[in-house]
C-alpha cells in the first residue's frame, strides 16, 4: 500500500497525474528515510530538510503538518517494522507553462518497502570509480536541496558502465566539483581517514546528508580530530580508510578508487558500530 495525497492505496493503483510537475520538469523535494523498529531514524531531521528544500523551490508551508502519521499508516499498512521509507512532495498539477503558479496543491507520497536492519543494502564494500561529470555549483542547483532532479547522479552512474569491464565494476561514482575537487557520490557522502583525522567535503556543493551529519557527531563525541575541507581525488585514494554514508547504506567502506585499494579499517569499524548503536538507542530502545 502506497499513501497518495493523504489516502492509502493498492499499490498498483497509486498513481499521479501526466500533467505532474514533478514528472514533467522534475518539479519536486524527497526524503529517502530509513524505519527500524517502526521508528524512522532522525525524522525530524529529515523534515527540516524536506522543508528547507520546498522553501528553496519556492513552496514553503506544503509540508502536511501530518506527514509522520502517513509514514506511521503506510508502515503499519503494509507491517513493516524495518523498511526503507521516501516521501515525496511535487509542486502538484498546474498549467502546462514553466513558471510556476503561487497556488500549490501539492502531490504528496509516501512509499515503504522492506528493508531488515542489517540487511543486505550493500553486499560489500564500493567500488568507487571517479567520474567526469561534475557536481553542479550551488549557483546552478541548490547543493542543499534534495529535489528530483537526479540527472547530474544518473549520468555519473552511467559513466560507470562505460568503465566497467567482466573484471572491473564500480558502483558508485565520485564527483568533484568544478573547481576539481571532491564533492559527493552519485547517492552518498564520502569520508577518509589520514593519520587517525576524519575528513570529508565542507557544505557548499553537496547535499548536507543526515548520515554524514550523524557520523561527525559520532567522531566529536569520540573525541576524534574531524576536518571538513577541499580535497583532490588522489587525497581518498591515498588515504587509510575510506568509506561513504546515505540513510539506506548507513557507512559502507570504499574498497578502490578508481582501481587503487583503499579499504574500510579500524576507524570504520568503530564509527559504523557507533553508528548501530545510536540507531538502537533512538529507535529499538524506547
Ligand atoms: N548525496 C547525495 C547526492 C544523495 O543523493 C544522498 C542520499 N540522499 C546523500 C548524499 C546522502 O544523504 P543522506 O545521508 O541524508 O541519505
Amino acid at each position: 500500500m502506497y499513501h497518495v495525497n493523504g489516502t492509502l492505496v493498492e499499490r498498483s493503483a497509486a498513481t499521479v497525474s501526466v500533467e505532474d510537475r514533478g514528472f514533467r520538469y522534475g518539479d519536486a523535494a524527497f526524503e529517502t528515510c530509513r524505519a527500524y523498529g517502526g521508528e524512522v531514524f532522525r525524522w525530524g531531521r529529515h523534515r527540516e530538510r524536506l522543508e528547507a528544500t520546498c522553501e528553496t523551490l519556492g513552496m514553503a508551508g506544503v509540508v502536511p503538518d501530518d506527514l509522520a502519521l502517513r509514514v506511521a499508516e503506510t508502515l503499519e499498512a503494509n507491517e513493516l517494522a524495518d523498511a526503507y521509507v521516501r516521501v515525496s512532495i511535487t509542486r502538484g498539477v498546474q498549467p502546462g507553462k514553466l513558471t510556476p503558479s503561487l497556488d500549490v496543491d501539492p502531490t504528496i507520497v509516501v512509499v515503504a518497502k522492506p528493508l531488515p536492519r542489517g540487511g543486505d543494502v550493500w553486499e560489500a564494500p564500493a567500488v568507487v570509480q571517479s567520474v567526469t561529470t561534475r557536481r553542479p555549483p550551488g549557483n546552478v542547483l541548490p547543493a542543499e536541496a534534495k529535489t528530483h532532479n537526479y540527472l547530474n547522479g544518473i549520468l555519473a552512474r552511467l559513466e560507470l558502465r562505460r568503465a566497467s569491464n567482466d573484471d572491473y565494476r564500480p558502483d558508485e561514482a565520485l564527483m568533484r566539483d568544478t573547481d576539481g575537487y571532491v564533492a559527493e557520490g552519485a547517492t552518498s557522502n564520502v569520508f577518509f581517514v589520514d593519520d587517525g583525522v576524519v575528513k570529508t567535503p565542507d557544505l557548499g556543493s553537496i547535499l548536507p546528508g543526515i548520515t554524514r551529519e550523524t557520523v561527525v557527531e559520532l567522531a566529536e563525541n569520540e573525541g576524534f580530530p574531524v576536518e571538513t575541507g577541499r580535497y583532490e581525488i588522489g587525497d581518498v585514494r591515498d588515504a587509510d580508510e575510506a568509506f561513504l554514508t546515505n540513510t539506506t547504506w548507513e557507512l559502507r567502506p570504499i574498497a578502490s578508487v578508481d582501481g587503487i585499494d583503499v579499504g574500510g579499517g579500524p576507524m570504520t569499524e568503530l564509527l559504523s558500530r557507533l553508528y548501530d548503536e545510536r540507531v538502537e538507542a533512538r529507535c529499538y530502545s524506547r
